[in-house]
């Protein structure tokens, strides 16, 4: 079915990234996902050992467009591995509360990716995210938690193309698909409070009573829909088991496709979207390098009931983050825009984007 005869429902897409040094990408960006159907997004920002965080374009972006952005800030993780001055630095715990005080809706880790928590060492369940879990549960603020990767990315003989020329090809010295859910569920022991939603599925799509069983147990944890596009092609390899899934589990799935300012292919929203909305056996778009060249060509849809998409379009993402973004406190985010910026110029950032940012909205 073609992008426009889809359903006319609010949507949400909880799953997308706007970042770089291109501010003017915001407005295509949020053109193309309004022609695909979707009214708001919340954007990821995303922070990696030892750089400064890329949370000032996500608050340039919630700044320009305050009603239809939420944002999910990154951690600035500057002060891991880096000389820097650790006055300019805040722990976790306090970046979590500043975050949520200057208007972030939630925070966005990707610390559960097999190359990151290679990279940083710091096993998930460890005690440097002890204070700040506790606090992300205590202020309720949600996160988006990319944990794992698909298994076929441990395996050189299943892992498609597109997944090598990135370096997602893993051997034993990362760690392993296994220990990385043990991991991740020792937080969600430990911090029952915390309200999680798990990129990608939490790549579970080839073990559905896995997932259930996980969804049983955590009620506060939901799933996103965003490819992945394994997601579709293992829930293809069962349709009846997997529509069953989505029927049941309704209320904890939450639409996202990883759509980006810098990648404007409305191929990626269309197959979720057709494969949620209808019955069709249709062949993956070959126009996304993270779709193809693969061994699987078709995909098929589960075509849900209208009430099941509501809740899977946005009321879901609304329930558990809130029914509007917060909105930006101008005077909280400039001062985090000062501090970014005094981070970048430690670090030889450049571009300076925490300054740009900062420039732009006080002009
Ligand atoms: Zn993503």
């Amino acid at each position: 079915m073609d992008l426009s005869e889809l359903a006319k429902l609010p949507i949400i897409d909880c799953h997308t990234h706007f970042g770089g040094d291109d501010l003017g990408a915001l407005e295509p960006m949020l053109e193309a996902e309004a022609e695909a159907g979707i009214d708001r997004v919340n954007i990821l920002t995303v922070g990696f050992p030892g750089q400064v965080s890329a949370d000032p374009v996500g608050i340039y972006a919630k700044a320009r467009h305050p009603e239809s952005i939420y944002l999910f800030a990154g951690l600035d993780q500057s002060f891991l591995g880096r000389d820097l001055d650790h006055r300019l630095t805040h722990s976790l715990a306090r970046q979590a509360e500043i975050y949520a005080a200057l208007g972030a809706d939630g925070i966005k880790m990707l610390s559960g990716k097999p190359d990151a928590r290679k990279e940083s060492g710091i096993a998930l369940d460890s005690v440097v995210y002890d204070d700040y879990f506790a606090r992300l549960c205590e202020i309720d603020l949600p996160v988006l938690w990319h944990v794992n990767d698909p298994e076929e990315f441990w395996d050189p003989e299943r892992a498609p193309e597109w997944a090598k020329a990135p370096g997602w090809l893993y051997d034993d010295t990362s760690p392993s698909s296994e220990s990385l859910y043990l991991e991740c569920e020792r937080v969600l022991e430990k911090y029952p409070g915390l309200k999680i939603i798990f990129a990608h599925f939490y790549f579970l799509s080839d073990f559905l009573p896995r997932a259930a069983a996980l969804l049983d147990r955590c009620p506060n944890v939901h799933f996103d829909l965003a490819p992945g596009i394994e997601m579709l092609h293992n829930f293809g390899k069962r349709p009846e088991q997997a529509r069953e899934f989505f029927l049941k589990y309704q209320d904890r799935l939450i639409f996202g496709t990883d759509f980006s300012g810098s990648r404007l292919m409305l191929s990626r929203i269309w197959v979720v979207r057709n494969f949620l909305e209808t019955d069709e056996t249709f062949h993956v778009p070959t126009d996304d390098d993270l779709f193809w060249p693969d061994h699987r060509t078709t995909i098929r849809g589960i075509a849900l009931p209208e009430a099941a998409l509501k809740k899977i379009y946005a009321e879901n993402f609304q329930r558990l983050v809130s029914a509007q973004p917060k909105a930006l406190n101008v005077e909280l985010a400039m001062a985090e825009l000062d501090r970014l910026a005094m981070v970048s110029d430690a670090l030889g950032t450049s571009p300076n984007m925490a300054r740009r940012v900062a420039a732009t909205l006080a002009a």
